[in-house]
């Protein structure tokens, strides 16, 4: 079971809609799929989806970083898996989601090897998922449609996006919550508002009795006093996302009492540092939720089965897979993993 090979593909997935959030529109994503080989021929598969507004990451330094990665784990066998993550955690600054995907690649491989889902690798605390799915931003009307929409479909757990336009934010939301109103929401700012801004926000909507289950990133990632200044002073639950990249930021998070909520994703804390989070979280009575960059079916695909692995997460916004063209969700059907909406 040892690594023999490493490749790195690159591949662009166009979405459905162009996704706005704060500061940020993106109509496509270009990803790098992972291909692990070991000496008897058996690969390994992962995908990284960079992101530059989180992680400063770039395309060209994250393709640069795969001989240097191969490197460190060529001719080690895959049943040692943390010994390997080990040695990967050196790119956790400057290469995390390239991290992620070749620290999944090591535990799909050694999947394949011993005929285990990852999932069961890594604990089996649970057989499913469930996800909710995401809004971005738009105009009243369109938020409403698609809400109804996704409402239809049997969610029951919707992520809306806000964080450029303070009143019209309110607005969208009350108008949301009279057409959809068995709904909970998870609303997330992407470090658009201040920290006073965040708290006019919140006592508005929770005067109008507006059901939100996680107040997900108001302010700027590194304003750690003003992520706590909002937390005491809104009714609501306070998560970090763009706030917590890797472990060191979760200890700090969790130690300054900034927080009710982490968001792990993979892209940004690789494999490893998402399973010290699980731990950390849970010692300390910090509830989770995983989440996604622009991953498709492969990417979600890891995430589905750290999330099954751990049953750690109070709510997965698993759900890129489900806004990109052509991206199909990968290796969790026939191993007994399901990904369904929120019930
Ligand atoms: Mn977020």
């Amino acid at each position: 079971m040892k690594i023999k090979d490493l490749q790195f593909e690159t591949t662009t997935w166009e979405y459905y809609k162009p996704f706005h959030i704060t500061n940020s529109i993106s109509s496509f994503s270009t990803n790098i799929s992972v291909s692990l080989k070991l000496d008897d021929g058996t690969e390994g598969c992962g995908e990284a989806s960079p992101s530059f507004r989180v992680n400063g990451e770039t395309l060209n330094a994250l393709v640069q970083a795969k001989d240097p990665i191969f490197e460190l784990i060529k001719g080690e066998d895959v049943r040692n898996y943390r010994r390997l993550f080990s040695r990967i955690d050196k790119f956790s600054k400057t290469a995390p989601s390239v991290k992620a995907a070749v620290q999944y690649s090591i535990l799909d491989a050694l999947s394949k090897e011993i005929d285990l889902p990852v999932y069961q690798i890594l604990g089996g605390a649970s057989d499913y998922v469930e996800t909710d799915q995401t809004i971005c931003i738009g105009t009243l009307e369109e938020t409403v449609e698609e809400a109804k929409k996704l409402s239809d479909e049997g969610f029951k757990v919707i992520k809306l996006k806000v964080g450029e336009d303070l009143k019209g934010d309110i607005e969208r939301l009350l108008a949301v919550r009279e057409a959809v109103p068995h709904i909970k929401y998870i609303v997330d700012a992407n470090m658009g508002y201040t920290p006073k801004e965040a708290i006019y926000f919140s006592d508005i909507l929770y005067r109008e009795g507006f059901p939100m289950e996680i107040y997900e990133q108001p302010v700027v990632a590194t304003d750690f006093d003003g992520l706590r200044f909002v937390r005491n002073h809104s009714p609501y639950p306070v998560g970090a996302d763009e706030s917590v990249r890797t472990k060191y930021d979760a200890l700090r998070l969790i130690r300054e009492e900034c927080v009710d909520y982490l968001n792990i994703k993979l892209m940004k804390t690789g494999v490893s540092d998402a399973l010290a989070i699980v731990e950390m979280a849970e010692t300390a009575s910090i509830s989770l939720m995983i989440g996604c960059m622009s991953e498709s079916g492969v990417g979600i695909s890891q995430s589905i089965h750290f999330a099954a692995a751990t049953g750690a997460f109070s709510y997965c916004d698993l759900d890129a897979h489900l806004l990109k063209k052509g991206a199909v969700p990968y290796r969790f059907r026939q191993e007994g993993v399901k990904l369904i909406p929120t019930i």
